[in-house]
Parts: structure tokens; C-alpha cells; sequence
């Protein structure tokens, strides 16, 4: 099994997307195990990072959504896309992002510079390697006769936008990986939902579920609606780190989500779960009891937000007063509606606990009463009471 290693007299870039390709054609790339010592790149080995050659982050928010993945991304603080960009994290490669959210060029043809050259160069195979991020859901282009649902720049020749299915077509093959941001990327979303004239559908959907990039990497979703900022900027970090040699293939779940990050339900996380367990349940918002029987999905829900927080630890839907709408799961939103109804399957589960959870709360109340209470020795005098014996 060869060590992959970089060699500091060849830029790394080439480098960088050889390493993976090699990881998952050698059975380094494996998602069930650690990547072993031998096996991590030598840091000795590793250029200085403002003398590697970048990877790309080559974002097309031009798919059917609102841009609040983008949008969410600014707010990210574990890490932040300050702290990938500028390499402050250990052995990150340096990382160049074209985003059309912050990049100066975006907008209108500049020439040379102009922001949606680097697409361009990527489709003509100059720059290597990159990962493609895409925000939005994808528009079924095959189902009209003329016009287009979404362009992202203009195709020179004919003057005619760039759909969509365009560039996945173009740029999916040459990427190192494939990340679909946000649920209507993932899975279609709301864009996707019956009755819709779009035939709107998630990136696997149009790639296809079982699609693999070059390296051999699988397309990478990380749903939300809007994403968990966090939840986004670890995942790009974690896919720069395995591009380098220093992770295995990262492990998704048959949904083709992070499995670190969607393995446990809403209500695993919930602030609000002991209540759940007592049959405490809130009839009206702005209490503190547990919103199943106003509508929320989260014992059903895969979504670590409960336990990581919306921004800087902060927040997360239930435990900050909202139902969980299930907007992280493939079957949003159709599967979940309507929101503000109890959810049919709850309904046993939670006539079950509040039967059983008055008997346990009454038993807690008795040994409650006993340990709030100090032992009876501590007090003054002069007599020993605690036992003690020399
Ligand atoms: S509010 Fe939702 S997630 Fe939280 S305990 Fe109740 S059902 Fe579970
Ligand atoms: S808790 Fe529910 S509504 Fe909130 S982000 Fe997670 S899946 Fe979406």
C-alpha cells in the first residue's frame, strides 16, 4: 500500500487529486476505519501552505433556491470560512473559493478576470483539482420546449445562459467531489414538492444516487433548510483534509449524508426531551414542555442541530421554542405536512407516555424529596455523627 506523501518540488494542486484517486483505488479511502499513522501525509513533506498550489472551491448557487446556504455559511464558527480560507486550521490545504455570495467579480462579463472564468477553466481542465459545491435544486431542463429554468453566466458563443444540468454535466466528471448544500441540492426541497412545474430534484437525483467523482468519491449531501452553518464548513473541511491524504473517505449514510453529523434524531438532541419522556406536553407556544403535540417531527428527524446549535452553539429549532419541521429529511416537505399538526405517528408514542410517564414522574418526585436534602450529620455539637471509625 503506498503512503501518500507531497512532494514539495511539484505543485500540489495535480498533487492533491492524485492523492484521493490513489486513497480510493489503494483502499486507503475506507469509510469504516482510521486512517492509519503510516498512512497521513509527512508533514515535513508538505509545502509551506502560501507556497501550495490551491485547491478550488467552485460554488454554483445558480440552482432553484432562496441562497440561504450561502447565506448560512457566513455564520459558521466551527470552524469558520474565514478560518478555512485563510489556513488557520492545521494542515488544511490553502484553498482558493470562487462564491458568488462574497466574490468581487460576481455579476456582469469583466473580461479575463471575470468570476465566471474560473468555471470556465474548470470545464477546459485548468484547474485541478477542485470540489463543486451546489446550492439550489435542480430544474428538469428536458421537459419544455423552449427557454430555461436556470442559467449561471452566459455561454459565449451564442450569448444563451448556462443552465444548471449544463455545468453539472460539464464539471461533475473533472470535480474531485460533489457537494450538494442545503436540502433543495440534497434531495429537491421545497422546489421539489408535488404539483411543482419545475420537475425540480437533488443533485443524486440528477447525477444519479450511485455517481462517484474521479477520485472515486460519492456525492457528498449535507441537507438543511437552510444548512446548520457548521454542518456545511466542517463537511468542506473534513472532504480538503481526506483530498489531502490526512482522512479516509468520508463516511455517508444510503442518504449520502455525513454520518458524524446525521446519525442521531432531532429529539436525541432536544433541550425538551425529558419532558417527552414524562408525557409533559406544551398545548400553546412559549412554554417550556415538549412540542410534539404541536407538531414536532423531531423524534422521526435526523438533525443534530438540537445538539449543536444554530449559530455559535446557539439556537437549534425545538429547544428555542420551534416545532421541528423535518427540513433535513429527504421526504421534505410533502412527508411532514401540515406543519402545525401533530404528527399522526406521534400520537401513540406520546398517549404511551404520558401513561407511563405520570407513574415515573410520581416515583421521581418521592426519591426527589429524599436527595434534595443535606445527610443528617452535618451539623454543629459535639458529638461525631458520620460513622467514622479510626
Ligand atoms: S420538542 Fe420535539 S424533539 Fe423536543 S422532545 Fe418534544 S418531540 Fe422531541
Ligand atoms: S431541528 Fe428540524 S426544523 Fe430544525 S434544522 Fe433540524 S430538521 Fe430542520
Amino acid at each position: 500500500m503506498s503512503t501518500p506523501t507531497l512532494d514539495p518540488a511539484r505543485g500540489n494542486g495535480e498533487q492533491l487529486g492524485k492523492l484521493s484517486a490513489e486513497a480510493a483505488s489503494t483502499g486507503t479511502a475506507r469509510s469504516d476505519e482510521r486512517i492509519q499513522p503510516e498512512e497521513r501525509v509527512q508533514p515535513d513533506r508538505v509545502p509551506a501552505w502560501e507556497d501550495q498550489a490551491p485547491i478550488h472551491l467552485l460554488w454554483i448557487n445558480a440552482g432553484l433556491s432562496c441562497d440561504g446556504d450561502s447565506v448560512a455559511l457566513t455564520a459558521a464558527t466551527q470552524p469558520s470560512i474565514e478560518e478555512i480560507v485563510l489556513g488557520a486550521l492545521p494542515g488544511l490545504p490553502r484553498v482558493d473559493v470562487h462564491w458568488p455570495l462574497i466574490d468581487f467579480d460576481s455579476g456582469p462579463e469583466q473580461g479575463a478576470d471575470t468570476f465566471i472564468e474560473w468555471y470556465r477553466k474548470a470545464e477546459r481542465g485548468e484547474l485541478d483539482p477542485f470540489v463543486l459545491v451546489i446550492e439550489g435544486s435542480v430544474a428538469n431542463e428536458e421537459i419544455k420546449p423552449e427557454g430555461y429554468w436556470t442559467g449561471f453566466g452566459i455561454e459565449p458563443a451564442t450569448g444563451q445562459p448556462v443552465t444548471l444540468t449544463t455545468w453539472l454535466d460539464r464539471l461533475a466528471p473533472k470535480a474531485l467531489a460533489v457537494v450538494a448544500a442545503g436540502t433543495c441540492a440534497t434531495y429537491g426541497g421545497i422546489h421539489a414538492m408535488a404539483g411543482n412545474p419545475t420537475g425540480a430534484m437533488g443533485v443524486p437525483d440528477y447525477l444519479g444516487w450511485d455517481w462517484k467523482s474521479a477520485a472515486g468519491i460519492p456525492i457528498v449531501c449535507v441537507p438543511g433548510c437552510p444548512i446548520q452553518p457548521d454542518n456545511l464548513s466542517e463537511t468542506l473541511v473534513y472532504l480538503l483534509y481526506q483530498a489531502s491524504g490526512q482522512a479516509p473517505m468520508i463516511p455517508l449514510d444510503d442518504q449520502l449524508r455525513p454520518r458524524w453529523l446525521f446519525g442521531s434524531t432531532v429529539h436525541d438532541g432536544c433541550d425538551r426531551a425529558g419532558y417527552y419522556e414524562e408525557g409533559n406536553f406544551a398545548r400553546t407556544y412559549g412554554t417550556e414542555e415538549c412540542l410534539v403535540k404541536l407538531g414536532c417531527w423531531g423524534p422521526v428527524v435526523k438533525c443534530n442541530v438540537p445538539k449543536r446549535g444554530w449559530m455559535n452553539g446557539l439556537g437549534g429549532c425545538p429547544n428555542v421554542g420551534g416545532i421541528c419541521i423535518a427540513c433535513t429529511m429527504p421526504g421534505f416537505p410533502d412527508r411532514f405536512m401540515p406543519f402545525m399538526d401533530e404528527p399522526p405517528g406521534s400520537r401513540v408514542s406520546s398517549a404511551a407516555s404520558q401513561i407511563y410517564g405520570r407513574v415515573i414522574t410520581n416515583l421521581r418526585r418521592i426519591t426527589l424529596h429524599t436527595a434534595d436534602k443535606e445527610p443528617k450529620w452535618r451539623r454543629r455539637g459535639d458529638e461525631l455523627l458520620t460513622g467514622y471509625r479510626p
